[in-house]
């Protein structure tokens, strides 16, 4: 075997993905970073690749495949290079714009930051897609899972992920305390820690922008903003309206919004237009609960989409098997959504379809759209057969137990 190195081995036949005038060019055999992970990590990296590259095979019969490159960060980069996300793992992802990575161990209190918010951060990953729906056969708390199908684009880069903090009883914190109360007039006690809010007109827009074009391009219905501008009016509030202008000035054509489709469309939403509308926060949760199925893409700020995310998720059981992708302009990082799970590290037990899906979803972004869909009827068929990994069979009745490789094959059986 090869030395581990911060330089990704390029295999001499891949090619790389371009990106001309914002579309992606994929060759047929592109190149494609991975990162495999921490922690079990390694176990669902080898049981996604093997999906993955199977679903590619049976898809086009050998006239496509994948090269892969592999990247470090985090735990085992620390380990081998004494580096926490080295360099040239970050150059790696934006020459070849598209990857895939397992998860990552996040050191909590001080220490190293989060290798997955810097990868975000500094790549301008600026959403993180998250499709949530149901694969029958999955155990979940609600009567009707099938009647959730949205998809979640969350800002990536600003509001609390903009990380500007100050602690209480700092320096900081006392100076920036004095400088509102004296020179704005807003009073706050003086044990305060303080965070700071930015939401951006460019960054609201972008996200907008790239909602739609997904609404649009995947025959969605209807896309809901998801803020609390009653109470944070020049934060959550312009979101919803910057929001709302670039739909009407980029997208005006094809778009309706809710007082339109009422006063001028009688309440019926016209053949090929994509409705948008806007609901606050608090009100989203009772939503997609109670009326799951007028929900279809969600577009929020970061705090917001975290907790909307994970809550969608958990609602249709999927939240150790649900997938997710950082996306920014021509240029993607795909990645499993649940944690390095460390306490089954190496005992190839894990349930692995958190990072096939995101696998699929990287597929179904470079155009391999074959592939992506041959991923989800493999993956729907062995659930249904009920043979699943630990976390699933423990909830379902008469359900086989499978090893993480063993539902792997299993997947690659059933496409
Ligand atoms: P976690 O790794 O997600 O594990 C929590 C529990 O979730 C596990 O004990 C297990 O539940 C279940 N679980 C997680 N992954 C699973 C899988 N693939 N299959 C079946 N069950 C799964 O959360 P954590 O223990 O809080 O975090 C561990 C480390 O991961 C931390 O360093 C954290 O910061 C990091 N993390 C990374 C990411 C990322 O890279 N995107 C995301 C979240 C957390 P049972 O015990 O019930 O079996």
């Amino acid at each position: 075997m090869s030395q581990p190195s911060k330089e990704p081995t390029i295999p001499s036949d891949g090619e790389p993905i371009r990106c001309v005038e914002g579309q992606l060019r994929v060759p047929d055999r592109p190149i494609i970073p991975f990162i495999e992970g921490d922690g079990t990590g390694p176990d669902i990296w080898r049981a996604a690749k093997l999906v993955i590259e199977t679903a590619v095979e049976k898809a086009y019969g050998g006239a496509r495949s994948i090269c892969w490159a592999q990247l470090y960060a985090a735990d085992k980069s620390l380990e081998l290079f004494g580096e926490w996300v080295p360099q040239e793992t970050i150059e790696a992802i934006r020459t070849f714009r598209v990857a895939i990575k397992g998860p990552l161990t996040t050191p909590v209190g001080g220490g190293n930051r989060s290798a997955n918010v810097t990868l975000r951060q500094v790549l301008d990953l600026y959403a993180c897609v998250r499709p949530v729906f149901w694969v029958p056969g999955v155990p979940c708390p609600v009567k009707h899972p099938e009647r959730l199908d949205v998809v979640v684009f969350r800002e990536n880069t600003e509001d609390v992920y903009a990380g500007v903090e100050f602690a209480q009883g700092t320096a900081e914190a006392d100076k920036l305390r004095r400088f509102l109360d004296l020179e704005l007039g807003a009073k706050l006690p003086p044990d305060s820690g303080i965070g700071i809010k930015p939401i951006s007109r460019t960054a609201c827009r972008r996200l907008m922008r790239m909602a739609l074009r997904y609404a649009l391009e995947h025959g969605r219905r209807s896309l809901t903003l998801m803020h609390k501008g009653n109470i944070m009016k020049f934060t959550e509030g312009a979101f919803r309206d910057w929001c709302y202008e670039l739909a009407a000035e980029e997208f005006g054509s094809v778009t309706v919004t809710e007082s339109e489709l009422y006063d001028k469309c009688g309440g019926r939403l016209p053949p090929g237009k994509l409705l948008v509308k806007d609901r606050i926060a608090d009100a989203m949760f009772q939503q997609i609960l109670l009326r799951p199925d007028e929900y279809d893409i969600i577009v929020t700020p970061n705090l917001n989409g975290d907790y909307i995310s994970d809550a969608a998720a958990a609602q249709v059981g999927g939240l150790g098997i649900a997938p997710g992708g950082n996306i920014g302009d021509g240029l993607a990082l795909f990645e499993a959504t649940h944690g390095t799970a460390p306490k089954y590290a190496g005992q190839d037990k894990v349930n692995p379809s958190s990072l096939i899906l995101s696998g699929r979803m990287m597929l179904e972004y470079m155009g391999w759209r074959e592939a992506a869909d041959t991923i989800l009827l493999g993956l729907k068929a062995t659930v249904a057969a009920g043979t699943v990994t630990y976390d699933l069979e423990r909830q379902m009745e008469g359900a086989t137990l499978l090893k993480c490789s063993e539902f792997a094959r299993a997947i690659c059986e059933k496409m």
